[in-house]
């Protein structure tokens, strides 16, 4: 067992902290203890330590799969400078490089040894060589199709248990919901993983969405006063990071476009001047921020929908990793949706990435505390509102809708938690369509108790309830609906629900855009839904045939 005062001085003598955050100090000791464990921390939560830090006082080597060889120079470099003997293996290297590798992994003279997950073809000459003590995997979801950052060369780290038995392992990600983190286990053959989960919970940003219209002069305002301050514009496609600079730059910012098509060396180069205080804004895709160290990023824009909330809070989480208070703000628009529907409907895993979007949607149009939504997609309930978001500080008009809240819950619990959203409004409304009909839902005891609620209410109500913690979306199953442990509080002991009234709300009042007839039939069904009913109440709607870009 390894004292408390040694992992004192080992993160004070090497790494120049005086305490370990939250969790860190349990992870570290599990990790000595041989378990294999796996890391739920947010971006910024201080992960790296978790490993780094037993790989100083383990005896033998800490291997490290990292997904980024632009990243991993600079990783290494960085430890170097810490006094902690660390270097990496990868395609880029010569030969000469290798073997001088090599040489120092047979002395034990390296304690870290970056590994892509490209290049695992090294790993077994790595163990025949050294002594190796523990595997660590960093960004585990990549592992995960699942996860929002799916890596093939990932999914071949399964051998690396298999092959290596005794090795601990410790997994570590940002990305916690529940299916990515049993299907991290499974793949990397951890069943018997620790697992350890932080909270996700980051004060002090501010969460706030907007309507994105006249974006740029919403922009132009938010960033009056805030001149010297570095930010990050996150946008979808290259074309817009490179016309969105071009603009602040004519307004006089120092802004700069990052994306995946610019050279290496001039993506170093923005990179450091950011990260040195010498450029204000970054606008960028999300090829811009993993495993970049700023902790003084004051604020992030999501000029575009990111496609999961996944993705939304590992982007917003590059600001204020210093503690100190920082915004962020996301633009919402229903071209953005349309798009992200076309990519989720074309990728491998359709039905997910579309239920993970709709899940995005919500956040942008939800009625509560944005913060309560974003953890409970964690798996995370917070005691009340977090009185830092837009919603909390601009409240719409709240109703007792304990009784309404009562008659969904009761008909998900007697649809025994099988059906989607839309059945189990079907059938709270009485409808009469054939799949009602055919699964005999007619004669259940909820069937047609809440025809007074129209469908476009009932659906906003029940997105509150899965936004309050009531309900999950088992998007691994069909999207069927599932109590939660608080519903049986409404449930049986009548606790009061408070719902926002949806007639005050501003959706009604963005325009609206539907698409063309697709296959999927739920998301279908909520397009052509917007498109009528914004029709009937006289706002201008779009139907959108080929072209995404209004
Ligand atoms: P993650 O990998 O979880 O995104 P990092 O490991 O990169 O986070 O750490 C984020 C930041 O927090 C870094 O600047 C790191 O030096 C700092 N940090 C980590 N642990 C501590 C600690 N115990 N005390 C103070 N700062 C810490
Ligand atoms: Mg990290």
């Amino acid at each position: 067992m390894v004292e408390e005062v040694k992992l004192k001085r080992t993160l004070k003598e090497y790494f120049g902290y005086d305490s370990f955050r939250p969790q860190q100090e349990n992870i570290i000791r599990s990790v000595f203890e041989g378990n294999d464990n796996l890391v739920i921390m947010p971006t910024g939560g201080g992960k790296s330590i978790c490993f780094q830090l037993p790989a100083l006082l383990l005896p033998g080597i800490t291997i490290v799969i990292s997904p980024l060889i632009a990243l991993m120079k600079d990783q290494v470099d960085g430890l170097t400078a810490n006094g902690i003997p660390a270097a990496f293996l990868n395609s880029s290297q010569q030969e000469k490089e290798q073997q001088e590798i090599f040489r120092k992994i047979e002395l034990n003279e390296i304690k870290l040894l970056y590994v892509a997950p490209e290049s695992l073809q090294y790993i077994d000459a790595v163990f025949s060589a050294g002594n190796i003590s523990l595997i660590a995997i960093d960004e585990a979801h990549c592992i995960s199709s699942w996860g929002h950052d799916f890596r093939p060369a990932y999914t071949q780290l399964g051998y690396l248990k298999n092959r290596h038995p005794q090795t601990p392992m410790i997994a570590l990600t940002a990305t916690a919901d529940k299916a990515t983190r049993q299907d991290i286990c499974d793949q990397l053959n951890i069943p018997y993983a620790t697992h350890h989960i932080s909270s996700f919970d980051r004060k002090n940003l501010s969460l706030d969405v907007r309507p994105g219209n006249k974006k740029f002069e919403q922009i132009l305002v938010f960033l009056k006063g805030r001149r010297g301050e570095s930010g990050i514009i996150y946008c979808l496609s290259r074309k817009n990071t490179e016309e969105l600079a071009a603009k602040l730059k004519a307004k006089g910012y120092e802004a700069e476009a990052y994306h995946a098509g610019l050279s290496h060396s001039d993506r170093i180069s923005i990179q450091e001047n950011f990260i040195n205080d010498k450029l204000e804004i970054i606008c960028a895709t999300i090829a811009f921020g993993m495993g970049i160290d700023k902790s003084n990023v004051r604020w992030v824009i999501h000029y575009n929908m990111p496609k999961n909330l996944e993705g939304y809070y590992q982007e917003i989480g590059r600001a204020g990793r210093d503690g100190l208070p920082s915004s962020t703000l996301l633009f919402h628009s229903y071209a953005d949706v349309v798009q992200l529907q076309k990519f989720a409907e074309g990728s491998g895993n359709a039905e997910v990435q579309l239920a993970k979007l709709e899940r995005m949607k919500q956040y942008s149009e939800a009625l509560t505390c944005r913060r309560r939504i974003l953890l409970s997609y964690f798996g995370e309930i917070i005691p009340r509102d977090c009185g830092n978001c837009d919603v909390c500080k601009n409240p719409p008009e709240f109703f007792d809708g304990t009784i309404l809240a009562q008659k969904a819950l009761s008909t998900i619990y007697r649809l025994r938690e099988q059906e989607p959203i839309s059945m189990v409004i079907d059938v709270l409304r009485g409808a009469q369509n054939a799949q009602v009909l055919e699964k005999g839902f007619q004669n259940l005891k909820t069937y047609g108790i809440s025809q007074d609620v129209s469908w476009r209410d009932w659906q906003q109500y029940m997105i509150q309830l899965i936004n309050q913690g009531y309900v999950e979306i088992a998007f691994h199953d069909q999207n069927k609906l599932k109590l939660t442990s608080l519903a049986k509080n409404v449930l049986f002991d009548h606790q009061k629900v408070l719902l926002a009234e949806v007639t005050q709300a501003e959706i009604k009042k963005s325009p609206v855009v539907a698409e063309k007839a697709s296959e999927n039939t739920l998301f279908e069904r909520l397009r052509q839904l917007r498109l009528e009913l914004a029709r009937e109440e006289g706002i201008p709607a779009y139907l959108i045939f080929n072209d995404a870009t209004l």
